[in-house]
């Protein structure tokens, strides 16, 4: 069993007409329901919420406050190289775009990541593109040992593993898994990776299963907001984030909400994603997965994400950079995409204190393991 055999019972047009057809009844009794279905959720994405706006996004105040308190857990990522296989339409990354790529040393990672450290950074998320050639799971390895010293907490978000690959990670201190299906529409899918390992949807489909399985700690999921149509995206997304919390619940499920931005290659969102639209779609996510947390990125421009904070956010990353070396002062190859809140980490705990919350630097310590 893995959630590919659950969403071939869902069909894309369908969640679309459920969803167009919810009324603003429809939300309201969702509102005021003790207990939500995917029903209500979709009541929740639908044009008609729209007007309900306000009265979920105290509710999801609400449920947030109930279930995290008022607490934002701080991470930064690490690029850890720009290699890449696969052919994503919209990455900057893509082997098709001339640029300048890199893959760190062990020791310039640990460099990069000593840069955090020193910022109050004690999770930390490892990125590469997807070359196993480039970054084996070895050099993971030999880069993890090192940093579990020094971190609290490690994810990574790389290229899709076997569940024995995952479990050789987590014995060496990652305890999260990042993964992303881009789209959830099987179609669109194979339009926006037409070629590498990537372009297999199943795949990528079962690698939360897999991480699961494998036991990570953390699991992290989204779509890449831009691609298709966010309603019916964010419903798949929904599906998928009750399914892990029900399969794998050991592990802590959270949810992303990358939204598209310019990167090399110039890609354009065809179907962009208002910030009214996020809004909606986060409180909509809060209503019916009240445990869920949610990750807000620095993609996301510095005031918008001030405000979005006390709507259900419950991970920050702050003082991103996209690039291998990107920390070091150092910066060896291109971007994965612009950032758009420049603020240091210190501004960013600064605004998050300065609104009532605690921005949380640690919030695990494998010691725990052992208690
Ligand atoms: S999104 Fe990931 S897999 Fe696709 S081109 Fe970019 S780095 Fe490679």
């Amino acid at each position: 069993m893995s959630f590919w055999k659950k969403i071939t019972s869902y069909r894309w047009d369908g969640i679309e007409a459920a969803i167009l057809g919810k009324t603003a009844k429809d939300v309201h009794r969702a509102l005021q329901s003790p207990v939500r279905r995917f029903d209500d959720f979709l009541a929740f994405l639908a044009p008609d919420a729209a007007g309900y706006l306000e009265e979920m996004a105290q509710t999801a105040h609400q449920l947030t406050v109930r279930r995290f308190g008022r607490t934002i857990q701080m991470f930064a990522p690490v690029y850890m190289s720009n290699e890449c296989t696969n052919a994503c339409a919209y990455c900057g990354f893509n082997r098709r775009n001339r640029i300048a790529r890199a893959t760190l040393s062990v020791d310039e990672v640990v460099d990069e990541a000593m840069v955090l450290h020193g910022q109050g950074f004690r999770h930390i998320l490892l990125l590469t593109g997807e070359s196993p050639h480039h970054a084996p799971v070895d050099y993971l390895i030999r880069v993890a040992r090192k940093l579990q010293r020094i971190f609290a907490s490690i994810s990574i978000e790389i290229y899709p593993l076997a569940t024995d690959d995952y479990r050789r990670l987590i014995l060496n201190g990652v305890d999260g898994l990042t993964i992303f299906q881009e789209t959830y529409n099987l179609k669109q899918y194979a339009t926006f990776h037409p070629s590498g390992p990537k372009h297999n949807y199943r795949r990528r489909l079962e690698t939360p299963d897999r991480g699961g399985k494998a036991g990570f700690r953390r699991l992290n999921i989204g779509a890449l907001l831009g691609l298709c149509d966010w309603r019916v995206e964010g419903a798949f997304v929904g599906l998928h984030a009750a399914y892990l919390v029900h399969r794998y619940w050991k592990s802590s499920v959270s949810i992303s909400f990358p939204r598209l931005r310019p990167a090399a290659g110039g890609f354009q969102p065809p179907f962009p994603v208002s910030d009214v639209q996020m809004v909606q779609l986060m409180c909509a996510l809060r209503l019916w997965l009240p445990d869920a947390g949610l990750v807000l990125s620095t993609r996301e421009p510095a005031m918008l994400r001030d405000n979005l904070l006390p709507m259900g956010i419950t991970q920050m990353s702050a003082g991103s950079k996209t690039a291998p070396g990107g920390y070091a002062a150092k910066e060896k190859a291109e971007s994965q995409f612009e950032v758009c809140d420049l603020r240091s980490p210190k501004e960013v705990a600064d605004m998050i204190a300065g609104r009532g919350y605690e921005p949380v630097w640690k919030d695990w310590d494998a010691s725990f393991l052992n208690a």
